[in-house]
C-alpha cells in the first residue's frame, strides 16, 4: 500500500494521556490522525484519576485545616460538608475538561471518531463492529482498568471509578490495598469525615518506595484517625440490612456501608484483537514494545498505562511524545529515564519522591550514606494534633552523588518536582550544601542536613 492509499497516517486508539498527546504532536507534524475513544475525552486522569481524585483530595484536606486554625486564634463553628456540592462541582470541572480536550482536538485538525475499536489487521482497526478505517501507523493508548479480586460477594464492593459517583458519602468505609490509591481515598474518605478502615494484605504501605515513606505515612494516617487492618484480606462480602459484612482471612469480620477494592489496575487489552493480529503481550498482560513503544507488528506501536512500564500521566505523555516524534518527525527524542520519574501520592500528608530507594540504592551503587529528618512543621506548632514531615536524602558514598531524594508531609508533590531538576542533572551532596535554604520552609531542610 502507498502512503495516501490509506485512510490516516496515524490512527489513535484512546483519547487518554498517551493517546492525546501523540496525536497532538504527529498532527502538528503535519500527519494526518484521527483518534477513536469509546468513552469521555481525557481518559482516566482526566475523568476518573488525576483531576478528580486531585480535587476530592483537596477538599479532604478542609477538615484538617479547621481543627488546625483553632491554634491559630480561629474559632470556626463546626463545618459541615455536603458531599452532593463536591461531586456536582467536580461533575461540572470535569466536563469542562472534556470539551476542553474536544476543543483542542479539533482545532489540531485531528478526527475524534466514537466508539469502541479493535484491531482487525495491521493497518486497520474496525469501529464497533461496522466501520474500518486504515492507517500507515495503529497505537493502541487504551490506559488501564480497577482490578478487582475474585471473591464472593465483590460485586457489593466498588473501585475508585465507582467512588467518584457514590450517591452519598458512606458513613464507614474499608478501603483494601496498600499502594496509590488505596491511601489517597482512605485520606479522602477519612478527611471528609467516613470512618475510614485501611486494610493490606502486608503492612508495608507504597511497597515500591523507600521503605521509610510507607512506615511515616502509617503513623501520621493513623494519627489522623485512619484505622488500619494489617496483615489481612477479605474472603467474602455479605450485603445485609445493617451494611456489608466482611469476613476476613484472619477470622475477624467487619462491617461497613462501603468496600473500595484499590488492588491495582491492569491493562486495558480486551476485545482488541491482538492475537489475531500478532500484537503480543507480557506475561502481566501488558502489550510487549520495544524501546520504540513497538509492537511485534512494525506498524503497530503502544504507549501509557497499556504497556504498564509506569502507569503516571507524565509517562504516558513522554512516550507519545517520543513516538509521534519518531514516527512522523526527525525523531531524537529518546525515552523518559524510568529512574528518574518524580511522583508524588495525595495521600494525607502528601508522599514525594525520586530517585533510588535506600534499599535500591545499596544494591545498585553499594555503600551509601542516608540523611533524614523528621519534624513539626512551623504550620503545623499550634495546631491540635501532631503532624510531622519526613525528609530522606540517599546519597552515593562513593562520588556523592543524590541517588534518591524522599518526603512525607503536605506540599510534597510541588517540592519534589523542583528537586527533580537537580537529580535529573546529577546534583551532588556538596551542591545541594552550597545551596542556601529559603527561610523558614520546609524544603531548606534537604539543603541544610548534615
Ligand atoms: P487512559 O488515560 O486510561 O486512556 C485510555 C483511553 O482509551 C480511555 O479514554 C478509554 O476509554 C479508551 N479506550 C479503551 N479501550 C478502547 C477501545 N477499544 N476503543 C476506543 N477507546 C478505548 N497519574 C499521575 O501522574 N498523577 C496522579 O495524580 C494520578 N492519579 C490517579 C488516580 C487514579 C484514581 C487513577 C486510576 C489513576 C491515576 N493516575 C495518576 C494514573 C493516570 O491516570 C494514568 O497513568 C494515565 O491516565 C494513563 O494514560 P493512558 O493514555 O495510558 O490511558
Ligand atoms: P498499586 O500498584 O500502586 O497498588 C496496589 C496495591 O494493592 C498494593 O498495595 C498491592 O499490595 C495490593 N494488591 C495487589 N493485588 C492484591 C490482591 N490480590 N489482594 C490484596 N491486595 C492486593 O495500584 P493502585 O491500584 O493503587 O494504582 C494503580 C496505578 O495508578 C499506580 O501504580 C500508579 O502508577 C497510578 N496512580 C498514580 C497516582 C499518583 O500519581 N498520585 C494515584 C493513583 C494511581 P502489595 O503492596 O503487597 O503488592
Amino acid at each position: 500500500m502507498q502512503h495516501s492509499d490509506f485512510d490516516y497516517d496515524f490512527l489513535v486508539i484512546g483519547a487518554g494521556s498517551g493517546g492525546v498527546r501523540a496525536s497532538r504532536v504527529a498532527a502538528s507534524l503535519g500527519a494526518r490522525v484521527a483518534v477513536v475513544e469509546s468513552g469521555r475525552l481525557g481518559g482516566t486522569c482526566v475523568n476518573v484519576g488525576c483531576i478528580p481524585k486531585k480535587l476530592l483530595s483537596h477538599a479532604a484536606h478542609f477538615s484538617q485545616v479547621a481543627e488546625e486554625a483553632k491554634g491559630f486564634g480561629w474559632q470556626l463553628a463546626a463545618p459541615q460538608f455536603d458531599w452532593s456540592t463536591l461531586i456536582a462541582n467536580k461533575d461540572r470541572e470535569i466536563e469542562r475538561l472534556n470539551s476542553v480536550y474536544d476543543k483542542m482536538l479539533q482545532g489540531s485538525g485531528i478526527t475524534i471518531i466514537r466508539g469502541r475499536a479493535a484491531l482487525s489487521g495491521p493497518h486497520s482497526v474496525l469501529v464497533d463492529g461496522r466501520q474500518t478505517l486504515t492507517a500507515r501507523h495503529i497505537l493502541i493508548a487504551t490506559g488501564g482498568k480497577p482490578s478487582l479480586p475474585d471473591i464472593a460477594g465483590v460485586e457489593h464492593a466498588i473501585s475508585s471509578d465507582h467512588a467518584f459517583y457514590l450517591p452519598q458519602l458512606p458513613q464507614s468505609v474499608v478501603v483494601v490495598g496498600g499502594g496509590y490509591i488505596a491511601v489517597e481515598f482512605a485520606s479522602i474518605f477519612n478527611g471528609l469525615g467516613a470512618k475510614t478502615t485501611l486494610l493490606h494484605r502486608s503492612q508495608q504501605l507504597l511497597r515500591h518506595f523507600d521503605a521509610d515513606l510507607g512506615r511515616v505515612l502509617a503513623e501520621e494516617m493513623q494519627g489522623q484517625g485512619v484505622g488500619f487492618q494489617w496483615n489481612d484480606a477479605i474472603v467474602a462480602i455479605d450485603k445485609q440490612a445493617d451494611g456489608l459484612h466482611l469476613q476476613l482471612k484472619s477470622g475477624q469480620s467487619l462491617v461497613a456501608d462501603c468496600v473500595m477494592f484499590a488492588t491495582g489496575r491492569s491493562p486495558n487489552t480486551e476485545g482488541l484483537g491482538l492475537a489475531e493480529v500478532g500484537v503480543q503481550c507480557n506475561d502481566k498482560g501488558a502489550i510487549a514494545v520495544d524501546e520504540h513503544f513497538t509492537t511485534q507488528v512494525p506498524s503497530i506501536h503502544a504507549v501509557g498505562d497499556v504497556v504498564d512500564r509506569m502507569a503516571l500521566t507524565p509517562v504516558a505523555l513522554a512516550e507519545g511524545t517520543v513516538l509521534a516524534h519518531r514516527l512522523f518527525g526527525q525523531g531524537g527524542k529518546s525515552a523518559p529515564d524510568y529512574a528518574l520519574v518524580p511522583t508524588a501520592v495525595f495521600s494525607h500528608p502528601h508522599v514525594g519522591t525520586v530517585g533510588l530507594s535506600e534499599t535500591q540504592a545499596r544494591e545498585r551503587v553499594g555503600e551509601v550514606q542516608i540523611f533524614q529528618s523528621t519534624f513539626r512543621p512551623l504550620s503545623n506548632r499550634m495546631g491540635a494534633e501532631p503532624e510531622h514531615v519526613f525528609l530522606k536524602l540517599v546519597v552515593g558514598s562513593a562520588d556523592q552523588r543524590v541517588l534518591g531524594l524522599h518526603m512525607v508531609g503536605e506540599g510534597a508533590g510541588e517540592l519534589i518536582q523542583g528537586f527533580a531538576v537537580a537529580l535529573q542533572c546529577g546534583v551532588t551532596k556538596q551542591q545541594l550544601d552550597a545551596t542556601l535554604g529559603v527561610h523558614p520552609t520546609v524544603a531548606e531542610e534537604f539543603v541544610t542536613m548534615r
